[in-house]
């Protein structure tokens, strides 16, 4: 039996395998050549103190001991070409690991994509970032692999059930992730890595004849006494299964709206919106690690911040160290911004929205659209930034100290947000109360991340997609929608889940649920 360990050592210990090894065999207090292999299952960082610790969780075989290396292996997909039939619409982290789970459970999933496969998508990202031009069915949110494919791929959740995550990650890891990602307390992928991962997910799904169509828009649902019955595609055709489910993510408008319009309730929804700010990312070391320079052992360094701000939270959202700013507008005449990095995270500077809490009473303005109120608040927002920077892809943009002091920016110093910045008031875009509380809320972030608050940083706003502005309810036992049999709504946007881990986990569920129902 291996003993399970658990130390600190040295970011630069941590990294090497033998100084690892030495510094066990200390422990142990027996020579290094009697360890045979150190193998580390869980890695954090522990940055509270000025030297910083890697802690360390290891299982530890002396020479002798009986080891064999893990190796993590992927369910035994069986055939499912000629087996019932599940529509799965949207493929994202929802939707793919839905498909997954489908065919292991011996159900064969069509699975219908608006968007390109993941290489296809390439020429839109670099469309919408290179000329302004935005693809209502292929971009950041919209294609295969969903909102998830070209971002940072962090891989952490608020989810509380390890065994779901742990899932996951190793589905992940058997499709060609690192194994480190089972390892590190957060784990990233990155936008490098991600497409090969989710292409090598759908060639197993059409290797197990379950089918993936892209440029496959659903545009209509086929309810019958409030049963589903199947879906129409946008040149008109038929797909017809008693089993939907909907993963078509927090940015399908036009599904709320087809949904509102067809009497299938949904619900406005709190979310929340602010503004993606980015600071050199070697400050955010030097704040992070208290030190002048970060070295060679220590990843580019993370925030996560929170502060109550006129009985309001106001948070750091998807933080990307070493990132990039990304136009992420769906439609044209908005711009909405997010952020991803590379799995070295190794550009210059660190972006992390920062959005304050929204509750429904803030949607009164739009009470007309009914459940769609959230939806048109945060619409509103993005055609507004759209219009203040110039009507392309351009972003409002405003030096940190300027916002919180009312005053337009001089200048505005090269971003990573690629289409470019304008020069903007930003409490422009903003309805009052939230450019207050933003205002008020960096001044407290200043406060307790010293030097956070900087003229160096450059606001971009908004960020507005932080979660779904609807919800779509559903039995929480069947996971059925409330009114409509066979419909399944699923992930982000029916508002189950928010971030790649917690979508798939939801995929996974409203699978085996059909599954259950089906047997
Ligand atoms: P989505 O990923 O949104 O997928 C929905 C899919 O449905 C899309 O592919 C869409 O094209 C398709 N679809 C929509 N309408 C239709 C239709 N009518 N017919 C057919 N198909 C349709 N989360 C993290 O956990 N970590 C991160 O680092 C991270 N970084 C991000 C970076 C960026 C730039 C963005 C945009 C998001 C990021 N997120 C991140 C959020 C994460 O991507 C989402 O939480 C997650 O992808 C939600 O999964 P989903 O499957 O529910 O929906």
């Amino acid at each position: 039996m291996p003993r399970e360990f658990q130390f600190q050592v040295s970011p630069e210990v941590a990294a090497n395998e033998s100084l690892l090894a030495q510094h066990v065999a200390k422990l142990f207090q027996v020579s290094p050549k009697e360890i045979q292999k150190v193998v580390v299952v869980k890695r954090s960082i522990d940055a509270r103190q000025k030297a910083i610790k890697i802690n360390v969780k290891a299982n530890v075989f002396l020479v002798g001991e009986p080891f064999v290396e893990q190796k993590i292996e992927l369910p035994d997909y069986p055939n499912v070409a000629n087996k019932q039939e599940v529509i799965v619409v949207g493929a994202g982290p929802a939707g793919l690991f839905a498909a997954l789970q489908l065919i292991e459970l011996g159900l064969k999933p069509i699975v219908l994509e608006r968007g390109k496969d993941v290489r296809g998508r390439r020429r839109d990202l670099k469309a919408i970032n290179r000329d302004g031009i935005v693809n209502e069915d292929s971009n950041y949110c919209f294609g295969e692999g969903g909102a998830g494919t070209y971002s940072d791929g962090k891989l952490y959740t608020r989810s509380k059930k390890r065994g779901d995550v742990d899932r996951i990650l190793e589905l992940l890891v058997g499709f060609g992730a690192t194994p480190e990602i089972m390892v590190e307390a957060h784990p990233h992928i990155g936008t490098n890595k991600l497409p090969q991962i989710i292409q090598d997910i759908r060639e197993r799904i059409i290797a197990c004849g379950g089918q993936v169509l892209f440029e496959t828009r659903v545009t209509d649902f086929i309810i019958k006494n409030n049963e589903m019955q199947g879906v129409v595609i946008q040149n008109g055709n038929v797909i017809s299964a008693n089993k939907v489910i909907l993963a078509t993510g927090h940015s399908a408008r036009d599904i709320f709206e087809l949904l509102h319009k067809k009497g299938v309730q949904i619900e406005a929804k709190p979310f929340a919106l602010g503004v993606r700010a980015e600071h050199p990312q070697e400050l955010i070391d030097q704040i992070q690690y208290s030190c002048d320079f970060r070295g060679d052992y220590l990843p580019p360094a993370p925030y996560s911040i929170v502060k109550q701000v006129n009985g309001r939270g106001m948070y750091s959202f998807c933080m990307c160290p070493g990132g990039v700013i990304a136009p992420c507008a769906t439609a044209p005449g908005e711009v909405v911004t997010n952020g991803w990095s590379p799995s070295k995270r190794d550009q210059a500077t660190a972006n992390s929205g920062i959005v304050v809490e929204l509750k429904l009473e803030d949607f009164k303005p739009y009470a007309k659209f009914g459940p769609l109120a959230g939806m048109e608040f945060q619409k509103a927002i993005e055609q507004k930034a759209w219009h203040l920077a110039g009507e392309t892809q351009k972003v409002p943009a405003q030096r940190m100290v300027d916002f919180t002091q009312n005053k337009v920016s001089k200048d505005i110093p090269q971003t990573s947000y690629v289409p470019g910045t304008t020069s903007v008031e930003l409490g422009q875009v903003f309805p009052g109360f939230l450019t207050q509380i933003m205002r008020e809320g960096f001044v407290q972030f200043g406060k307790s991340m010293r030097g956070y608050m900087t003229n160096d940083a450059v606001l971009h706003a908004p960020e507005s997609r932080t979660s779904s502005p609807v919800r779509i309810p559903r039995d929480p036992i069947s996971l059925e929608h409330v009114q409509i049999k066979g419909l399944y709504p699923c992930g982000e946007g029916a508002g189950y889940a928010g971030g790649i881990i917690s979508a798939a986990i939801d995929g996974e569920k409203c699978a085996l649920k059909i599954a259950a129902c089906l047997a």
